[in-house]
């Protein structure tokens, strides 16, 4: 199968948006200015609905929509686009309207390490044992996501992307660094890249040789937008990105795919499943991690029926996230009381199996926080979040269990206040 990317030049050549109100392609082309839009023929022929494409969940995960941006900044992008106002002018509006969708959430900038003196743009440690890399060749996706959380990664004209090429002063971090025992190539999907390209790198941690780096893990979303990449009866390249695993494996390093999917209509088709049993066969496991999303996966059923897919493939359930405060989350957020509720319903009706997600969790400045459960105080009838750090900048802050005021409304951790005071339950 060929790989055809659709984005905001090419848009109308889309066939199924024929069937779409012109108002409908009005609306998605205005906020394409401003959200990042890309998508290809796997996702539209395989995974979308489009005789029910208004609710179909890939469809909101993929094609942006008029209710992504405030009232006042969707009406701002269209009067100017309707005014054909100067390009430059153009792209100042649309810029003014990126920062104000809080582009880098939870002080990311203030991850990116030094190694003597120098900045390492392309690399993040936050928590003590791992790293993030994000290499210049896989700051894109097979597809974008309307809620991602790293979407000024795509805005080149932003200025506000991490990525490098320097893999090697990345390692030369970590070999200083002990405790680092793990590198997550992340992005973008790291997946877009081509196995040559993958493998310059991989070999290069091979060379480094670094006693205490034992894990590779790969954030990536291919098994859901592009799964051919792992199936060589479509790809001439997938049968060398499998070797690379292998190689991996082989070397007797642990290989994970953190792999993101945001509803069960995407497990369905032959090809995920035979590129999810291809990546197995190679030694390297799969787990899986996807944020709570109004409008997409915002019941109970729908997760448990996710996780049970994903145990039935052999892939491990792992996070289910709070969505994060950037990009267009007031589309997708949900108060985090809700979200509770949400898992609480999920996995009451999964299998054992299913219990290995941590859940629910927000990646907070801090660290990922944990949402425990929620506890009723009978003598005071005061309501309580109860919480703990599973990630800290400081690891021993780490599972020491919190109360947090309990809010209905709240949707995220700086919204609430802690419990100081001494209380009597
Ligand atoms: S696949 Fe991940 S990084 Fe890419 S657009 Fe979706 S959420 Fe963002």
């Amino acid at each position: 199968m060929k790989f055809i990317t659709y984005n905001q030049k090419n848009f109308n050549k889309i066939e199924y948006l024929k069937s779409i109100p012109v108002e409908i392609k009005k609306e998605i082309e205005i906020v394409s200015k401003v959200l990042p839009f890309k998508t290809n023929n796997y996702v539209i022929d395989y995974l979308i609905d489009w005789d029910h494409y208004e609710n179909d969940p890939v469809f909101i995960l993929n094609f942006p929509n008029r209710d992504m941006l405030s009232e006042k900044q969707y009406e701002m992008v269209e009067k100017a686009w309707n005014d054909k106002i100067p390009d430059e002018e153009f792209q100042r509006l649309v810029n003014k309207i990126r920062l104000q969708l809080n582009p880098h959430p939870a002080q990311q900038m203030t991850n990116i390490p030094k190694l003597d003196g120098i900045p390492l743009e392309g690399c993040q440690h936050k928590y003590q044992d791992i790293v993030l890399f994000f290499p210049s060749e896989g700051q894109t996706c097979h597809a974008h996501c309307t809620f991602c959380f790293r979407w000024p990664q795509f805005v080149k004209d932003l200025d506000l992307q991490f990525s490098m090429r320097e893999i090697e002063m990345v390692l030369e971090y970590i070999r200083r660094n002990e405790n680092i025992h793990e590198i997550l190539f992340t992005g973008g999907d790291p997946m877009v890249m081509s196995p040559k390209t993958i493998s310059k790198y991989i070999h290069k941690i091979f060379e480094a040789d670094i006693k205490h780096l034992d894990i590779i893990r790969f954030g990536t979303k291919s098994l859901s937008y592009w799964p051919f990449t792992f199936i060589p009866a479509f790809s001439d390249e997938a049968e060398e990105m499998l070797h690379l695993f292998k190689q991996i494996t082989d070397q007797g390093m642990h290989l994970s795919f953190m792999a993101h999917f945001n509803h069960p209509n995407e497990m369905d088709n032959n090809a995920v499943q035979e590129a999810i049993y291809n990546i197995r066969e190679t030694g390297a496991e799969i787990r899986t991690q996807a944020p709570v999303l109004k409008n997409i996966n915002n019941s109970g059923k729908i997760w448990s029926d996710m996780w049970t897919k994903q145990v039935n493939l052999g892939m491990i359930p792992y996070y289910m996230f709070v969505e994060r405060e950037t990009g267009p989350y007031r589309y997708f957020e949900l108060p985090i009381a809700e979200v509770y509720d949400i898992y609480t319903n999920a996995i009451r009706y999964s299998g054992s199996l299913a219990k290995t997600v941590t859940a629910p969790v927000m990646s907070a400045s801090q660290g990922k926080v944990h949402i425990m459960g929620i506890v009723d105080n009978d003598i005071s009838s005061e309501r309580y979040f109860m919480m703990q750090y599973i990630r800290n900048r400081n690891i021993e802050e780490t599972y020491k269990p919190f109360l947090m005021h309990y809010d209905a409304k709240a949707t995220w951790f700086d919204q609430l206040t802690k419990v100081k005071e001494p209380i009597v339950m």
